[in-house]
């Protein structure tokens, strides 16, 4: 029996080749869970494990799709039976282990998470590692204190995939949302996701001479990095928190410290790929019941796996919006 994979090959030193193959069960890496994929997604990280020289690639050939939605196919482990629908996020798949570009994937047990009640395979792909790190990022700014009676919260990176998610989350738990983009024609959307305010990115992407502004933000959920994310820090409340999610502007921040030491704030670090199941469990939880599924709906581009290499690359452009959900059969 065959099934349809993308496969990712090095060519030379600093080329790679992308290209469907028909691949068997044999093929496939070792672990004890055999799901057939239903859905994947296409992630800013899935961009970059398709380029040459990525950092994040070792090995050659790979499956890319940093995660997928499914039903269990076989198991041995007996928290899995054939005909569980689980979801996988994080844990280097689809960058060291094959991942979920592909109509099969075996991994280990310990990585994936039950569907949780009320959502379907496609949904969860809708959300995917974006929308995970999504929440992370709210339960983080919750864990620092925040309420929604404290102000407007800033998105930045807004009308992309972890911003359009924080966006929706945050306006159904009754936060006032300013969203952050660069694409004036996203702002009827970002406002149907619930945002309040639409702040064009040129107010915000480069670091101020004062290291202090006026204190305008409740919290942030950031998924741009560099410069922004310096100069958000200087306009948050006294005691407020960013959660930085993302580097789709850039890795090098050129902060001042003076925000920590005059005004308390908190710069949380939000990592999807190695949290404990537990939290995970609580992450999807919380998706099931704070993500309306209508605005969800609306997020979404369909697609299927022919398309993912354009897809990977207008995703590095910031050219996608929403969120890709890869129908792989
Ligand atoms: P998307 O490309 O969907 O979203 C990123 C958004 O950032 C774009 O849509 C755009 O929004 C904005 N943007 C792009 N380029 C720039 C730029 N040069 N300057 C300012 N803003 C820019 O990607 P994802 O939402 O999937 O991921 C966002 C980031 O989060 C990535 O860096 C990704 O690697 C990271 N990430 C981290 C995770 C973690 O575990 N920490 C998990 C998942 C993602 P707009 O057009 O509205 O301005």
């Amino acid at each position: 029996m065959t099934f349809n994979a993308l496969v990712v090959e090095k060519t030379d030193e600093s080329n790679v080749s992308v290209a469907m193959q028909s691949l068997t069960l044999d093929r496939l890496p070792a672990g004890n869970v055999t799901v057939a994929i239903e859905y994947t997604t296409v992630n800013y990280k899935d961009g970059l494990c398709m380029q040459p020289n990525s950092g994040f690639v070792r090995n050659y050939p790979l499956v890319p799709g940093i995660d997928f939605a499914g039903t269990v196919e076989s198991s041995d482990d007996p928290r899995y039976k054939p005909g569980d629908k689980v979801v996988l996020t994080g844990w280097r798949v689809g960058e060291s282990h094959w991942g979920g570009y592909s109509q099969k994937a075996r991994v280990n047990a310990d990585w994936l998470v039950p569907l949780p009640d009320g959502l379907t395979t496609r949904q969860a792909m809708a959300i995917g590692t974006a929308g995970f790190a999504a929440i992370l990022a709210v339960l983080a700014l919750e864990d620092h204190g925040l309420t929604p009676n404290q102000g407007e919260v800033l998105v930045t990176g807004a009308a992309g995939g972890v911003g359009s998610i924080a966006t929706a989350v945050l306006a159904k738990l009754g936060y006032q949302v300013a969203a952050v983009t660069g694409r004036p024609e996203t702002a009827d959307y970002l406002k149907s996701l619930g945002a309040t305010r639409i702040l064009p990115r040129g107010e915000i992407d480069t670091i101020s001479q004062k290291p202090l502004e006026s204190e305008t933000w409740a919290g942030c959920v950031d998924a741009v990095g560099g410069e922004m994310l310096a100069r958000v820090l200087g306009q948050l409340k006294y005691g407020a928190s960013v959660a930085a999610v993302g580097l789709a502007g850039g890795a090098a921040m050129p902060a001042s410290v003076i925000p920590f030491l005059l005004r308390g704030v908190n710069l949380l670090g939000i990592d999807s790929v190695m949290q404990p199941y537990e939290r995970r469990l609580v992450g999807w939880q919380r998706l099931a019941t704070d993500l309306p599924m209508d605005k969800l709906e609306g997020m979404i581009q369909p697609a299927n796996l022919a398309d993912v290499p354009q897809l990977a690359s207008d995703i590095l452009k910031g050219q996608v919006k929403g969120r890709v959900v890869v129908d792989v059969n």
